[in-house]
């Protein structure tokens, strides 16, 4: 499906769910093993201007692959770009 501004793929609720619930396990289990959970500012910065810049993003505030909002996904060590990008 095809989000009606922008014309780019938007992703399905399922979809964003499923990625939540996924990356909320993640941040339990490793707060869980004494990992840290929360990316420092450097890497936090790195990660927006590299979402902000980047052709999938809808709105400057969600990644149109996964469906997350970026600038919460981004301060998360747990996380990665599901286009490899950071
Ligand atoms: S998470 Fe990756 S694909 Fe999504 S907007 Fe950011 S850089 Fe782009």
């Amino acid at each position: 499906m095809s989000c009606s501004a922008c014309g780019k793929n938007k992703p399905k609720i399922l979809q964003e769910v499923s990625t939540f619930t996924r990356a909320m396990y993640n941040l339990a289990k490793a707060a869980a093993r004494g990992e840290e959970i929360v990316a420092n500012k450097d890497l936090y910065d790195y990660r927006i201007r590299k979402c902000v810049n980047c052709y999938y993003s809808a709105f400057d505030t969600k990644c149109s692959v996964c469906g997350c909002l970026f600038r919460e996904k981004a301060k998360s060590t747990q996380e990665k770009c599901p286009k490899g990008i950071w």
